[in-house]
């Protein structure tokens, strides 16, 4: 950027886009829902330490689209490609590539009857057979990086929201994912609380991790994202930098819906 020397200087440093090769390839993807055209002739690329805001009207396509990358959801046609390799329909390989995308959803979805330390030790074990004491060691690694070590013997319902989505955050980085998803993570949070959980998110944007981030929180895209990309009715519609697309967007739909939220 020709200004950066002049400029106010953006609240984070995540500032630059990188220039890593790409990480996350969707070309072309469709996707109904019986009559409903949820995703139309979708074309993203997620390059590696990038991070993207997808941002749109509800029913506009933004789970789908998250769910579609981790397989949760097949697609009718197109291709999803995750670190070059395309996303194969089912079996191992399958596993293994999910495997390299963790999610992160709006409800936390921790498993009730276990430990927080059991809930980030579990899938390493199972899912990837790391021996249990050093699955232990990463997850109490893991459980300090998010600002939650002292609460490892409890059970998810003895912590807060926001203490529960950051040990949620915790359990995908265990899998040493290569992306994370993470999908309205503060939207069923107490307004005191989406602040700890976004800090969390800042700071792996910082460290380089590549992510897609649904959020309607424009503060954590002004800080941490390089990329906006506004989705209506299931197309991509519009993709810019932040400041960019906040303060000029070009189609009539995303002035639109901006002019709700802001
Ligand atoms: P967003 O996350 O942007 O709010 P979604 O991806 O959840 O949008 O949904 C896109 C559209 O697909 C909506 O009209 C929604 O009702 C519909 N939809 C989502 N999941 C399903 C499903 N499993 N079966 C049928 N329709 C669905
Ligand atoms: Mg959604």
């Amino acid at each position: 950027m020709a200004d950066s020397m002049t400029a106010e200087p953006r609240p984070a440093d995540v500032t630059t886009r990188p220039t890593g090769e790409p990480l996350i390839v969707l070309d072309h993807v469709e996707k109904h829902f019986g009559e409903l055209h949820v995703l139309r002739d979708v074309n993203l690329t997620i390059h590696r330490g990038e991070v993207v805001v997808v941002i749109g009207p509800s029913g506009s396509g933004k789970s789908t689209l998250c769910r579609t990358i981790n397989r949760l959801e097949t697609i009718d046609s197109g291709t999803i490609s995750i670190d070059g390799k395309p996303l194969p329909a089912e079996g191992r390989e399958l596993a293994r590539l999910r495997a390299d995308v963790g999610m992160v959803f709006q409800s936390f979805n921790l498993f009730a009857h276990r430990t927080v330390l059991e809930n980030v030790t579990l899938g390493q074990v199972k899912a990837k057979g790391v021996k249990p004491a050093v699955a232990k060691a990463t997850a109490m690694d893991l459980l300090e990086r998010v600002g939650v070590a002292d609460q490892a013997a409890k059970r998810p319902a003895q912590l807060s929201g926001g203490q529960q989505q950051r040990v949620a955050i915790a359990r995908a980085l265990a899998m040493k994912p290569k992306a994370m998803l993470f999908d309205e993570p503060t939207s069923a949070l107490d307004p005191e609380m989406i602040n700890e959980v976004l800090d969390v998110m800042v700071g792996l944007a910082q460290d380089g991790m590549t992510m897609v981030v649904v959020t309607h929180e424009m503060g954590f895209a002004r800080r941490a994202a390089h990329r906006v990309v506004f989705m209506d009715a299931g197309q991509v519609v519009e993709e810019a930098e932040p400041e960019t697309f906040f303060t000029a967007p070009r189609s009539g739909r995303a002035k639109d819906f901006l002019s709700k939220i802001l």
